[in-house]
Parts: C-alpha cells; sequence; structure tokens
C-alpha cells in the first residue's frame, strides 16, 4: 500500500530537517537492517493522510572533498534505486551548485519519478535560487521551508498522485511489475541524447478488434521476442519485451481485457478503462485505428487521455490493405484528424497493416521521432531569444493599460517538454497568447505533435 521516497542532495541543504519533520517522533532507525547500507535512514512518515518510508541520505555530512564525489554518488544511486520517488533537494539560498548538477544528471538517468525541492525558500532571498532551480530540467520547483514547515501541502500535492499509483500496483500485484531501473552497468552514457536506462515503453490502444494482437504478433515475429507476453503492471495489460529494429522495447497489449469484457458486457467502458492504465506506464503511445471506423468516439477518448497524461502519441490507421480509394482516404483521415483532435495537431498519422506487415518501418520511425520530441530539451539561452522574438512580433497584451512583461524563459521539464516563463501578472495573461507561444514552439524548435505544458510564473 505505501511507497518509499528518498531525499537526496547535496550535504546541508536540508535533508534531515525534512527527515525529522516528516518522520517527527515515530523514528524507526534502520541503521542496523540488513542490507541497508549504513549511511541510509529509514524512517516512517506521514504528510496529512499519506504514510510512507522516507530514506535519507544524511552520512554525508563529513565527508571529505576528494572522497565526496564517489561516496556521495554510489550513497545517491543506492538510494535512488531503492525508493519509488525521489525528493532532490536543493538549497535556493545558496542557488545551484557543481555538486547540484552531479545529482540532478543522476536523478534524470535512474528515477522516473522526482520531485524537486528548493529548500530554505522562506522569505525573499530565496527567490533568485528557486528560479535558477528551473533550469535543473526537472520540473517546477515545490518552495519548501523544511525549518519552518512551509511548502508541505506543495509536497503533499505532488505526492498524492504518486502515492495512488503505487497502492494501484500493490493492489494489482502483478508477478513482475514494472520494468526494472536498476542496472548497474555503466555505459548507459554512451547513448545519445535521450538517455534510455530501461526499455522504450510503448503501448498500443484502441478499440476491440481495431487489431492490435495482430499488430504486436507482427513486431514480435519480425524480430526479437525478448520475453512474455506476461502479466504486466495490472491484472488486465499484458506486456512484452521485445527487441523492435534493435530498440528494447516494452508493449503493452491491452487486447487482453476483451474477453473478459465480453463475458461482463461492458465492452466499450472496460477496454477504455483497460487503456488507461497502459497509457499511464507508457512512454509513447500508439492509437491504433480501424480504417473502416476510425476516429470513433472511444478512439477520441483514448488519444485525449494520452495528451492530456503528457505522452507522445502515434495515430496508426490499421487494416490499410482493404482500402480501395488510398489517395482519397488518408485526405479524409486527415481532415477528421485535425478536426477531432486538435490537441494532437502535427502528431504523425501512419497508415499500417498489421496483417502483411506494411508500413511497420514508418511506424517504428514514427514512434522513435515521437519519443525524441518528447525528451527534447531547448537551452535557456535559445528560450529567451526566442522569446524576446516572438515579444516583438506579437506583443503582450496590456490589460488596464499595464503590459504584461515577460521577463525570463526557461525549459522546466522533458517527457513531455514543459517551459515556464517568469512574467508579469501572469493571471492576466490570455489563453490566446498561451497558444501563441506554444504554437511557436512547436514550429520553431521542431516538435510537432508532442504534449507541450507551458507555465506563467509571477515573481514574488
Ligand atoms: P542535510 O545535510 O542536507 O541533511 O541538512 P540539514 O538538515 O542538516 O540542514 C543543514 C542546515 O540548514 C541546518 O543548519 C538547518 O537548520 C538548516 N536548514 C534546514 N532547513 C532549512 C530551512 O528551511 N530554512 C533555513 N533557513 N535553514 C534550514
Ligand atoms: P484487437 O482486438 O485490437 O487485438 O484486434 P485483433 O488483432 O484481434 O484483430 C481483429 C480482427 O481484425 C482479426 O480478425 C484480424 O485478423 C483483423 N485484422 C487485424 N489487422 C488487420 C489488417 O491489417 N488487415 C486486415 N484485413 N485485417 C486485420
Amino acid at each position: 500500500m505505501s511507497f518509499s521516497l528518498a531525499i537526496v542532495g547535496r550535504p546541508n541543504v536540508g535533508k534531515s530537517t525534512l527527515f525529522n519533520r516528516l518522520v517527527g517522533k515515530r523514528l524507526a532507525l534502520v541503521d542496523d537492517q540488513p542490507g541497508v547500507t549504513r549511511d541510509l535512514r529509514e524512517g516512517a512518515a506521514r504528510l496529512a493522510d499519506l504514510r510512507f518510508t522516507v530514506i535519507d541520505t544524511a552520512g554525508l555530512e563529513d565527508v571529505t572533498d576528494d572522497s565526496l564525489q564517489g561516496r556521495m554518488r554510489r550513497l545517491t544511486e543506492r538510494a535512488v534505486d531503492m525508493a519509488d520517488v525521489c525528493l532532490f533537494m536543493i538549497d535556493a539560498r545558496t542557488g545551484l551548485t557543481p555538486t547540484d548538477l552531479v545529482f540532478a544528471d543522476i536523478l534524470r538517468k535512474r528515477s522516473a519519478n522526482v520531485i524537486l525541492a528548493a529548500n530554505k525558500a522562506e522569505g525573499s532571498a530565496a527567490d533568485a535560487g528557486v528560479i535558477e532551480a528551473y533550469n535543473l530540467g526537472l520540473g517546477e520547483p515545490i518552495r519548501l521551508s523544511a525549518e519552518h514547515g512551509e511548502g508541505l501541502n506543495d509536497l503533499y500535492t505532488q505526492l498524492m498522485p504518486l502515492a495512488d499509483a503505487f497502492a494501484e500496483k500493490a493492489r494489482d500485484d502483478a508477478p513482475e511489475v514494472d520494468v526494472d531501473v536498476s542496472d548497474e552497468d555503466e555505459d548507459e552514457d554512451a547513448m545519445p541524447v535521450p538517455t534510455r536506462a530501461k526499455p522504450l515503453q510503448v503501448a498500443v490502444v484502441g478499440r476491440p478488434n481495431a487489431g492490435k494482437s495482430t499488430l504486436i504478433n507482427q513486431i514480435v515475429k519480425e524480430d526479437r521476442l525478448l520475453t512474455g507476453p506476461e502479466a504486466g503492471i495490472t491484472r488486465d495489460a499484458i506486456s512484452l519485451m521485445t527487441e523492435w529494429d534493435n530498440v528494447p522495447m516494452r508493449i503493452f497489449d491491452t487486447a487482453g481485457m476483451r474477453k473478459k469484457a465480453k463475458v461482463q458486457e461492458k465492452l466499450e467502458k472496460l477496454s477504455v478503462s483497460d487503456g488507461l492504465r497502459a497509457v499511464k506506464f507508457a512512454e509513447v503511445v500508439v492509437v491504433l485505428l480501424d480504417a473502416e471506423i476510425p476516429f470513433e468516439q472511444q478512439d477520441l477518448r483514448i488519444a485525449d487521455l494520452a495528451e492530456r497524461e503528457g505522452r507522445a502519441v502515434v495515430i496508426a490507421v490499421n487494416k490499410w490493405d482493404v482500402e480501395e480509394n488510398r489517395q482519397e482516404k488518408l485526405k479524409e483521415l486527415k481532415e477528421s484528424f485535425e478536426r477531432l483532435l486538435p490537441q494532437l495537431r502535427g502528431a504523425p498519422l501512419i497508415t499500417v497493416s498489421a496483417k502483411t506487415g506494411r508500413g511497420l518501418d514508418r511506424l517504428h520511425q514514427a514512434i522513435m521521432r515521437a519519443y525524441e520530441m518528447w525528451n527534447r530539451r531547448v537551452t535557456t539561452a535559445q528560450l529567451n531569444r526566442w522569446l524576446s522574438g516572438m515579444m516583438e512580433a506579437h506583443p503582450p497584451p496590456a490589460p488596464q493599460g499595464k503590459r504584461i512583461k515577460m521577463k525570463y524563459m526557461t525549459q522546466a521539464k522533458t517527457r513531455p517538454p514543459g517551459f515556464v516563463v517568469m512574467c508579469s501578472h501572469p493571471d492576466k495573461l490570455p489563453e490566446s497568447y498561451s497558444r501563441y507561444l506554444v504554437n511557436g514552439l512547436r514550429v520553431d524548435f521542431d516538435m510537432p505533435g508532442t504534449p507541450i505544458r507551458l507555465w506563467m510564473r509571477g515573481q514574488s
């Protein structure tokens, strides 16, 4: 039911202070627990109604400079691998240090769930440090004051959905859960950006009879089945490991649900909720449509969900082998796509035949490209140059005679790309201006079809 949270960060940022606050008097020390290094402390934590295990890497305070890097890295990696969620803490008063960057790098490579906290953030002396924290590319920092207990509700807000996800995972209690990221090898550094410590997670979703099973069988037949099928994350979504054109992939197949659904005569509803789970665990979602009956209600719902969950999306239109007027049909499909799924504008639409295998190479390319865009990182310098160009071309409005000033822009996260703009009166900025910026980002940084997040933040 419960999950574990590791607090990591360089010495003196306030990890122990937060640990003590979360654990209170219930400190259930763990130094002597077998298997756990003496440098890691564990405690039973409580935050409002959440109960979880918190792991602290506090043993680092007294390390000397030369041994710091290696020891710190090993210890942090161990904590990160042990924990479901990592809270990465920086000191907002001192701002980012090179050591913080080392930590950020470890987390980006090893942990799927990172919460970024800028600690010692009470008062305005911390403002600059909080803004700097966006540059780590680990999302929006929580403003925290471990000492004064401020920002704990923001921590709660970020932990809640994760707690739910882990609770669900535990309930489903599949024999083999999720992908383990505990690779010990260091050679992941050799991979080009984006670095992947685990197989690419792809979900194939679509209405019953769209051809999901046929497609997956075709992929596996042509390439290399590594393991599976096996019960995956949930009882209902089956996942298998394969290598498709030399790329290790874990493919979630939601077709297994069909039989059960039929029995229960709630076919539509159930296959949607099944698809939902696969979407949550996927990096790239392939929405498989039947060329004969494309873009039905159920298809639209799942595609929309994938976008809202921030997944990279590829639309594949199946059974193209039986299509006679291909040219015309394709035009029709593209029109429907733009009209019915404007939120996915620019996402690839690939025609395939799962039965004959035609179009699978293009599908593979589209998946890889969508994944690459989803991981795209734009430098702060590029963004700020771009932002001033955008403002020049089309200045932000001036509600009540006061022009909204945009001062600074940075990319806060990837997977999917998320950007933060620091501006005056963020609440007054019309939605249309945000859309203008998002569409501009898509075009100018070549990210068609990837979900893009944009946050307007005021400077306090
Ligand atoms: P650790 O080495 O990361 O575990 O850091 P500690 O928890 O030992 O804290 C290091 C120092 O920062 C201590 O002097 C704390 O009192 C101080 N500290 C921790 N949290 C805060 C905070 O929210 N605000 C301020 N101003 N100081 C803090
Ligand atoms: P699922 O429910 O999405 O897993 O769909 P299946 O893979 O079970 O396929 C449903 C039906 O569509 C089966 O009769 C398949 O043979 C057929 N089918 C799947 N892909 C294709 C295709 O590319 N072309 C044609 N003509 N039929 C297909």
